[in-house]
């Protein structure tokens, strides 16, 4: 039954940047197809709802328990208001690592922002607030939405890959590589075709630990790889707003490589995990909406 949803929703919907792109759509085909997880990834169901059981079920999540009726417009109602197209497109294809990426289109032209989340798969916030996200209604301009990006993770709460690799230290990729490569080719092929104005890559941190005593002030931070790229975003989001800057993604992290590879600006976020959940998703949300409004998209 998920292989006939999926192959409806390629024909359907599949109208996306990889569609544009035969290099990216190539780029993954030589994985194999086991499809437990990349099924469930394409599922539509799941699309919209990763905060719910669909996700949660096999998983460690201690989500509360009204997170399932967690709706977009309770959190910023600004980002509800317009009227949206949606499209879906799949990246990896027919892969184990196949997911599905949402676009929300608004009616009037306008710039292009790609939001990553849960890269790595027990940073619950910034996935939730993605899936939350796929409802956005931009009033110009278009968002993509890629949620969870490591699908595996956020099933087990697990930061890493199925095996046991960083996905954020695999950019740019390599799609005849080990599983985190080729999603990472995925994802970077994906990100280069659709060429946005930004990439979001919404994250969190444990915030102080002894292991990293180095770290103990990323909390809400943001972090940005060229600052001179994006200098008045970065201005609004930190002198004025109530985050933190903080250099240098690391090497081999989707910021790092969309910003010095593709020119793309990206900018990573990161919530603390001292605070409960909602607060944590309200913050991601709150964040994204203060970088749409930037680029006059709501
Ligand atoms: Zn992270």
């Amino acid at each position: 039954m998920r292989r006939f949803l999926s192959f409806v929703l390629i024909f359907v919907l599949f109208t996306g940047c990889a569609a544009e792109n035969t290099a990216a759509g190539a780029a993954v085909e030589t994985a194999s197809a086991d499809a437990t997880v990349g099924t469930a990834a394409a599922d539509a169901t799941v699309g919209t709802a990763a905060a719910d059981a669909t996700v949660g079920t096999a998983s460690a999540l201690d989500l509360p328990e009204d997170s399932k009726n967690w709706k977009l417009s309770d959190f910023a109602p600004a980002l509800c208001e317009a009227d949206a197209e949606e499209e879906r497109y799949f990246i990896a294809e027919g892969t184990e690592w196949e997911n599905t990426v949402v676009v929300r289109r608004g009616a009037q032209e306008g710039p292009s922002v790609y939001i990553v989340g849960g890269i790595h798969g027990d940073e619950t916030a910034g996935w939730t607030a993605a899936n939350l996200l796929k409802e956005v209604c931009p009033k110009a301009g278009t968002v993509y939405i890629l949620s969870p990006a490591n699908v595996y993770g956020a099933e087990h709460d697990k930061r890493t890959t199925r095996s046991d690799r960083d996905l954020n230290r695999n950019f740019p990729g390599d799609p005849e590589g080990w599983d985190a490569e080729r999603i990472a080719a995925s994802i970077y092929a994906d990100v280069e075709a659709c060429s946005p104005d930004l990439l979001i890559d919404l994250h969190e941190t444990k915030g102080p630990q002894e292991s990293a005593p180095e770290r103990d002030d990323l909390r809400n931070a943001v972090i940005v790889n060229d600052v001179a790229q994006i200098s008045d975003l970065v201005w609004e989001l930190t002198v004025e707003g109530d985050l933190t800057l903080m250099g240098s993604p690391p090497e081999g992290s989707v910021n790092r490589a969309v910003s010095e590879q593709l020119g793309i600006p990206a900018v990573t976020l990161e919530t603390w995990r001292g605070e409960v959940l909602k607060e944590r998703v309200a913050r991601q949300i709150r964040f994204v909406e203060k970088v749409l409004t930037f680029y006059g998209m709501l």
